[in-house]
């Protein structure tokens, strides 16, 4: 054990933490001339997005979604298979394995090619100008900095009756990477870690129950994305126990025992061999050290941050997962843009009500705006025109006929105000709706593109002209 600290580099901007806000923010640094440091405590850059979400999550997706194919629809489309499809899911986990390494030494390329020094180890602060890196092998370096980046990112959430042993109460992380197929799955929390998750292991053949709090699943998103997510779910097998609160666990090594209340108090239990515990998850600056800086971080363990996404203390920011609104990749590379881009003394602008929102199961569900909810929350006056993917050529050709997409428009001025969609491909699609209410297109606008037949997003179209003024075309 060394414990020897040496007075290292000087930079003008020092990043601590390299998922897709700090990587991002420090090649954008680079990009505008600023000497660029990278802290990393993991010995691969990326963060949770490419380590452990994003990447390995939908990497899963799409390997049980060709099983699920193969084993459910090939026949619809005449193609038959002798013998027993297999999954292996140690191939399939090895396999994800393999994308995360290609896209993590992605990133090890991107900080060569900026010159931006990757420092490989704990930061924390010493002071305001200084930052001290903790090696793992008790070692440490200390440099001097101009402005500080924190992007440390986020850890899951637990509730505080259970305990996460990790190899039987898991997390995301440890769902990644399981060495067999859970004979049931309980999921606790029906938000977008355990519904993608979830159907992972639904598609592999587990019995697959979600735990809700609420009186519905994904409940930030618009109500029928919520009714029309469960449908489908529940015809691929998913159960789902609505408005139940989850009050206790237990675990024997082998079973676990979730105990619910319903809203009339009613206790239920049910038992599986795996519960995968997804209840949200919460900013983390453990370690960080930002009491000796006297950074404000407010109730919810988020670093306080102002309308530059600057700190109480005026030469470091915060980005990401560790500080408010929604925990999103792409949100945290769009803010770890917009601070270099305040650094180099720029003026650029985030429209927060323009991050969309994508859940990555089949249908695949996508929103951006404001949810019918909030309109008549707010007492605003809107259209609303829907419709249904079944209606399309293109999802008749696939045989993806679930979903819809809904488009809300101010009453007096036809602006766009929100597109949700469920369906095949909406992921994709949901970018037509951002650039539209970037511009602040009209639904009329929309109607009267060109949309290529036969598209999924023809949809968008069709919706467009059902709120203009009620016509779509094909239904
Ligand atoms: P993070 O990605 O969490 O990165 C923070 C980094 O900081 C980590 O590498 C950490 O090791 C490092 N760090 C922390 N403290 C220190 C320290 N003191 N010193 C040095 N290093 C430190 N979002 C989407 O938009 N789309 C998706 O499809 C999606 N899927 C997901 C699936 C799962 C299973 C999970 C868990 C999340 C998913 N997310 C998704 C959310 C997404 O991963 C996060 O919003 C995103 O990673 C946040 O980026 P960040 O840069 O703020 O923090
Ligand atoms: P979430 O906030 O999406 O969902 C958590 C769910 O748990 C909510 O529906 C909540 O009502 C429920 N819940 C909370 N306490 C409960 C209790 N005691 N009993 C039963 N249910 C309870 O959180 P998550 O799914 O854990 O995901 C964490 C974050 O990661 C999210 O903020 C999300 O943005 C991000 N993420 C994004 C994607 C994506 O963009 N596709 C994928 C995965 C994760």
């Amino acid at each position: 054990m060394q414990n020897k600290t040496h007075i290292m580099n000087s930079y003008d901007v020092t990043i601590i933490g390299s998922g897709p806000g700090g990587y991002v923010a420090a090649i954008r640094c680079a990009q505008l001339g600023m000497k660029t440091a990278l802290i990393e405590k993991y010995s691969t850059l990326g963060g949770t997005c490419l380590n452990v979400g994003c990447i390995p999550s939908k990497a899963l997706l799409d390997s049980s979604h060709h099983y699920d194919d193969a084993i459910r629809h090939f026949e619809d489309h005449g193609i038959e298979i002798s013998g027993d499809v297999k999954v292996s899911l140690e191939k399939m986990i090895s396999r994800k394995d393999q994308v995360v390494a290609q896209t993590t030494s992605g990133i090890d390329f991107l900080m060569k090619k900026n010159k931006i020094e990757v420092l490989n180890g704990f930061g924390s602060f010493k002071d305001a100008n200084h930052v001290v890196i903790t090696k793992e092998d008790g070692s440490s370096e200390e440099i001097e900095t101009k402005n500080v980046i924190i992007a440390t990112g986020s850890k899951p959430a637990n509730l505080p009756f259970i305990t996460l042993d990790k190899e039987r109460v898991i997390t995301s992380t440890e769902a990644l990477k399981l060495k067999e197929i859970p004979k049931h799955l309980l999921v606790i929390g029906g938000g977008v870690i355990g519904l993608e998750l979830g159907q992972v292991y639904r598609r592999l053949g587990s019995e697959v129950s979600v735990i809700e709090y609420m009186d519905r699943i994904i409940p930030t998103m618009d109500k029928a994305q919520s009714k029309e997510l469960t449908k489908s779910l529940k015809k691929q097998g998913v159960k789902f126990l609505l408005s139940h609160k989850v009050s206790g666990l237990s675990n024997n090594g082998t079973e676990v025992t979730v105990t619910a209340t319903d809203k009339k108090d009613k206790e239920v239990t049910v038992t599986g061999d795996y519960c995968l515990v997804s209840v949200g998850r919460r900013a983390y600056t453990d370690g960080l050290k930002a009491e000796n800086v006297g950074i404000k971080i407010n109730e919810r363990g988020q670093v306080t941050v102002n309308e530059h996404l600057q700190t109480n203390i005026s030469n470091i920011y915060a980005i990401g997962d560790v500080i408010k609104g929604p925990m999103l990749a792409h949100k945290a590379e769009e803010e770890g843009v917009f601070v270099a881009e305040i650094l180099a003394g720029q003026k650029p602008h985030i429209d927060y009500n323009l991050i969309p929102g994508v859940v990555y199961t089949w249908p695949e569900v996508a929103s951006v705006g404001k949810t019918e909810e909030q309109l008549i929350e707010n007492k605003v006056a809107y259209k609303a025109g829907q419709f249904p993917m079944r209606a399309l050529g293109r999802s008749r050709a696939s045989g993806d006929t679930d979903g819809f997409v809904k488009i809300l428009s101010d009453a007096k001025t036809d602006e766009v105000l929100g597109v949700h969609m469920v369906g095949a491909r909406v992921a994709d699609l949901i970018a037509e709706a951002v650039v539209a209410m970037e511009f602040r297109a009209s639904a009329e606008d929309i109607s009267r593109m060109s949309h290529a037949h036969p598209t999924y997003a023809e949809a968008i179209k069709e919706a467009a002209l059902a709120a203009t003024d009620n016509r779509p075309l094909h239904i």
